[in-house]
């Protein structure tokens, strides 16, 4: 059986948005640099034979079966980058980001984003790791981008920003046709299982296929390992640790909290603007944090919780307040209500403090009130477990949501082991690495998106500057 190697300038395991954008950046420079050649022989340097110099400059551009020779008579490929994905086709956790609708990055000035990422050993480490990516390539510049190729954007409220269609496949789109116009060559259905470092560069095997690709530079965007469906099932980290790199073990965040014994069951679906969480462990309050809350059938959710979840474990206890009112404006709240209107039943005036119906009646049920309870008739204890089940109600944690269903992975690529200025490994020369694989988890909003693209440009130009060199 007889082993063929095809060799590119650059190999980009991953066509996620990470690697397509990288993909895009390098090919765009490359092609800035190339115009200026008089010819493209010399992109053969590091290629040794006069076959495989003819088969870099001629790469074959198609899906899902193995390059053979007679398919070469496409144009010349002038960038020589390969991007290799597994699935059938690219970008699939794009396509369902923001529900389909894909927030693709936030509003605001660059350095408030440095407060909304968690990963790397010590507080903020996630923050300086990613500033030089943020700052060099930040949200106005990703919507430039996007806007000089005909995206038009919306910015919500809450300052998420998605394209004016609310279609991730509007973003996905730009891509591939950038991808197409810099004759980027990607190859779907192509899952690498191995690679290796010689001193000629990296020889990449892919599942299945007996060619085997090499290029001087290999940048791995695999993502992480939540939502494995979409094709980030961890063989980055894999990957990566072949070659010497330290993962920091992979978990779920953004993700849903499960309650233990979960009393709110018959709640679920119901949101709250402005709740506020407490963080408790071993009965010392660690943390709290306003923001809108979806009560599951299992337990906690929304944004609130998910962007709380890097941080929560088994065993701590959430203490929500549902409401924008502390604990004792509540108390004085419902007491003048109960005054004034002593033949009222009291769940009719908790709905009128702010409290759904549904709620109203299961927090009567869970503070022992019969339904038919005036506010004349309300003991003061009963009054009380009132407010703490509005404002300060313990959930225990039974676990979090699996990586199945966690929209982000914390953990991946030790940080301490990459450059940030140029994402590259500081280990392993001319490997690189961008996007979630890293270990980089942010918070909902557009942070995790951006943090694909700046980190995937930044490692684009740290390519580029070794071509150069
Ligand atoms: C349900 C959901 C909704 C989300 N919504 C948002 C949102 O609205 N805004 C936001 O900012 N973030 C959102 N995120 C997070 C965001 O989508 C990710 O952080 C982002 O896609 C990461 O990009 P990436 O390129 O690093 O990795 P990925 O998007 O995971 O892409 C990695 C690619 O590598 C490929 N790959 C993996 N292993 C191999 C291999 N061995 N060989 C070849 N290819 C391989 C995969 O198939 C995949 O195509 C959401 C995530 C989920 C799950």
């Amino acid at each position: 059986m007889s082993f063929s190697i095809h060799a590119y300038q650059a190999i980009i395991i991953g066509a996620g948005p990470a690697g397509l954008f990288a993909a895009i950046q390098l090919a765009e420079t490359s092609r800035a640099k190339n115009a200026s050649r008089p010819t493209e022989a010399s992109q053969a340097k590091n290629v040794s034979n006069p076959a495989e110099a003819s088969r870099v400059n001629n790469p074959i551009r198609h899906s899902g079966s193995v390059p053979t020779d007679g398919a070469s008579a496409e144009p010349v490929d002038q960038s020589s980058i390969l991007v290799l994905e597994r699935k059938e086709k690219p970008a699939r956790k794009l396509l369902i980001s923001g529900s389909g609708q894909c927030n693709l990055t936030h509003a605001g000035p660059i350095n408030n984003f440095l407060d909304h990422y968690g990963g790397g050993a010590k507080a903020q480490s996630a923050a300086r790791f990613l500033k030089q990516a943020l700052y060099n390539f930040d949200n106005q510049a990703l919507l430039a981008w996007f806007g000089a190729r005909g995206i038009e954007f919306e910015t919500e409220e809450n300052g998420k920003i998605f394209p004016i269609d609310r279609r991730a496949s509007s973003i996905l789109k730009v891509l591939q046709d950038e991808a197409r116009r810099l004759a980027i060559q990607i190859e779907t259905n192509s899952r690498v299982h191995s690679i290796r470092s010689s001193a000629d560069g990296f020889i990449i095997h892919v599942e299945g296929q007996e060619v085997s690709y090499r290029a001087p530079m290999v940048l791995i965007a695999t993502g992480g390992l939540s939502y494995p469906k979409t094709g980030s099932s961890g063989d980055g980290y894999t990957l990566a640790a072949s070659l010497g790199h330290t993962i920091v073990p992979p978990r779920p965040a953004l993700s849903p909290v499960i309650i233990r014994d979960f009393a709110l069951k018959s709640l679920a679906g119901l949101s709250f603007r402005d709740a506020e969480l407490a963080l408790l462990r071993e009965g010392k309050r660690i943390a709290t944090k306003r923001g809108d809350l979806l009560i599951t059938h299992e337990g906690l959710s929304g944004p609130l919780i998910l962007d709380s979840s890097r941080h929560i474990q088994p065993s701590d206890i959430l203490e929500i307040n549902f409401l924008p009112d502390t604990l004792d404006v509540f108390r004085n709240r419902l007491d003048a209500e109960l005054q004034a209107k002593p033949r009222r039943l009291v769940r009719a005036l908790l709905s009128e403090l702010g409290l759904t119906k549904s709620m109203a009646e299961l927090f009567c049920e869970l503070a022992n009130i019969p339904l038919k309870t005036t506010a004349a008739s309300l003991p003061r204890a009963n009054r009380e477990a009132l407010c703490r089940l509005t404002c300060a109600q313990p959930f225990l944690v039974n676990h979090l949501g699996s990586l199945e269903i966690a929209m982000v992975t914390a953990g991946g690529i030790d940080l301490a082991q990459v450059k940030s200025g140029t994402m590259e490994s500081r280990i392993v020369p001319g490997l690189f690495f961008a996007g979630e694989v890293l270990d980089i988890d942010g918070d909902t909003g557009g942070y995790n998106l951006q943090a694909a693209f700046s980190t995937g440009t930044l490692a684009a130009s740290g390519m580029s500057q070794l071509i150069k060199s």
